[in-house]
């Protein structure tokens, strides 16, 4: 597909050589690299927390470094929140709600959200680049999905903010309070999104800390809401670790607490607020069942597969890690994929040609090849792309392990990255067992030609989110969120409304 849309690019390569960052097809086509520019980016020394509409100072004077994982280059300084300062922001929250956003007109509310999702678009590149330097991604993600997919939330929800009455019909729909948010490193701008815009639209003020790896889109965000003239201290954005979570989740002066991350850390907040009147979303781990039918379009499915799994190098909460192909089409469909798997393009995610980027951090890599040294001595058949990876950075090859079974630590765990695990089945009711058995619900997939099928299996399998002949599709407007270990509430839509709220 991609060799079509670019083809004056392509030169043919005698012997496939490659150099760090230059992309290589082992079928001896390269393409020229094709990098996207830095010049229009500005990337400051250092970041101070945005509290109370001004960067200031963290209380402790304490800084920590955030990298590119490329090429491990330093890329800024970045302030840690400690809890003093975590106090501070929730005060400015508390001030900005009681005396300002929720007395403000609905429709006033609705022009600030809708200022900041077209500053967004406006300096979509700028976004788009930087998350790709933060966190790895390949710019044609940060670029076409992340970014657009961020303005799409708060447009969306900016329409709301003068509708709520209409939302909930029947219902006096009234805001909470203060909002403390939580987000994780693989979709800095769009988790951010997610949360401020529904947020804001219900008529609360937030405060929200950025995963230690990838703060820097949210620090571009805060200088667009000093922009836009959003009142201060309505939003509030603070950087840190976990321990700066932790002060967000224990401050007595929060109503709601919103988090998207590991289902580890799920559980500590869900101890921790226990006995209060926090409010609770917790969008947590998965581990999606992407499912073949024998009578799927073939071609498609396989397209399906590689975007389910080595989409943004596997970082994604509802992956299609585990997928289960019906025996009688399964060689077809693993001869397939190995080919696919051999023209994805692995490397310099500012490449726009480039498929996979990045692995996120170094810790995130070791996490990834202790699984598949798991995967290996657990007996799986193990199979990965022969792509060339660039000599510095974080980086991980498609990897493919087959006849894994349901025992297998590879097909219960979350791995996190390009790591896909194959197993088989003959039956409806079978592969809606396997499906089934796993502590997660966030996601799933199903590839068939019959709408029957779709509806049957669909109904049973238990997961918030499933596709039916596509995968890692988004919308504004679709509610997004698990079921068991994965989590409770609901992103997006009116769905992603309704928790920022008193429905009386
Ligand atoms: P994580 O370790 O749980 O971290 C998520 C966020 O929580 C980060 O900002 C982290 O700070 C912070 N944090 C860490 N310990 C905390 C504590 N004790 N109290 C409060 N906050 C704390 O998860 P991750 O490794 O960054 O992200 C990957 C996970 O997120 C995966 O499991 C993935 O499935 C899940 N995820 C789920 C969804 C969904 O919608 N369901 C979407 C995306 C990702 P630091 O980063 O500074 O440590
Ligand atoms: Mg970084």
């Amino acid at each position: 597909m991609a060799k079509n849309s670019t083809k004056e690019k392509i030169k043919v390569s005698g012997n496939g050589t490659t150099i760090d960052g230059a992309l290589k097809f082992n079928s001896g086509w390269d393409y020229s690299p094709a990098p996207e520019s830095t010049g229009h980016i500005e990337i400051k020394e250092k970041y101070e927390l945005f509290i109370n509409g001004k960067f200031q100072k963290p209380v402790k004077g304490k800084y920590f470094p955030t990298h590119n994982p490329a090429n491990e280059k330093k890329l800024s300084m970045i302030a840690e929140a400690s809890v003093s300062d975590v106090d501070k922001a929730v005060k400015a929250a508390r001030t900005a709600y009681n005396k300002v956003w929720s007395k403000i007109g609905l429709k006033e509310r609705g022009k600030y959200i809708y200022r900041i999702a077209r500053a967004m678009q406006e300096k979509a590149r700028e976004f788009a680049v930087i998350e790709t330097l933060d966190g790895g991604k390949a710019i044609r993600e940060s670029r076409d999905i992340d970014i657009p997919l961020a303005a799409a939330h708060f447009f969306y929800y900016a329409g709301w903010a003068d509708k709520l009455q209409y939302a909930f019909p029947g219902k006096d729909p009234q805001s909470l309070g203060v909002a403390g948010q939580i987000i994780p490193w693989n979709f800095p701008l769009l988790m951010a999104a997610w949360k401020i815009a529904p947020a804001l639209a219900a008529g609360n003020t937030v405060i929200i800390k950025s995963a230690e790896s990838t703060p820097l889109t949210l620090l571009k965000l805060a200088e667009v809401i000093q922009e836009s003239g959003l009142p201060e201290g309505v939003v509030n954005i603070i950087s840190g670790a976990g321990e700066t979570g932790a002060a967000i989740v224990n401050h007595p002066d929060i109503n709601k607490i919103a988090f998207t991350g590991s289902t580890g850390v799920g559980k500590i907040i869900q101890k921790a607020i226990a006995g209060t009147d926090k409010k609770v979303t917790l969008e947590l781990g998965g581990k999606a069942a992407n499912i073949i039918m024998d009578d799927a379009p073939i071609d498609q499915a396989v397209e399906g597969i590689i975007n389910g799994i080595y989409f943004n190098q596997g970082h994604v909460c509802c992956a299609g890690s585990r997928l289960f192909v019906q025996e009688d089409v399964a060689d077809l469909v693993i001869r397939k994929l190995k080919d696919r798997m051999e023209t994805l393009i692995v490397g310099d995610p500012m490449d726009k040609n480039t498929d996979i980027g990045a692995i996120n951090s170094k810790e995130q890599l070791n996490t990834i090849n202790k699984y598949i040294k798991i995967g290996k001595s657990e007996g799986a058949g193990f199979y990965q792309s022969s792509c060339e990876l660039p000599s510095k950075g974080y980086w991980c090859r498609p990897t493919l392990f087959l006849n894994v079974s349901q025992s297998h630590r590879i097909s219960k765990e979350e791995i996190f990255g390009p790591v896909l695990a194959v197993q088989t089945f003959r039956t409806v009711e079978e592969v809606i067992e396997k499906a089934n058995n796993t502590p997660y619900g966030l996601s799933a997939g199903v590839w068939t030609d019959k709408g029957a099928k779709i509806f049957n299996i669909t109904s049973k399998l238990r997961a918030g989110v499933i596709w039916a002949n596509t995968y890692n599709k988004f919308d504004p407007s679709s509610p997004f969120g698990g079921y068991k270990e994965s989590g409770f509430g609901r992103e997006g839509g009116l769905q992603g409304l309704g928790p920022y709220l008193n429905l009386k």
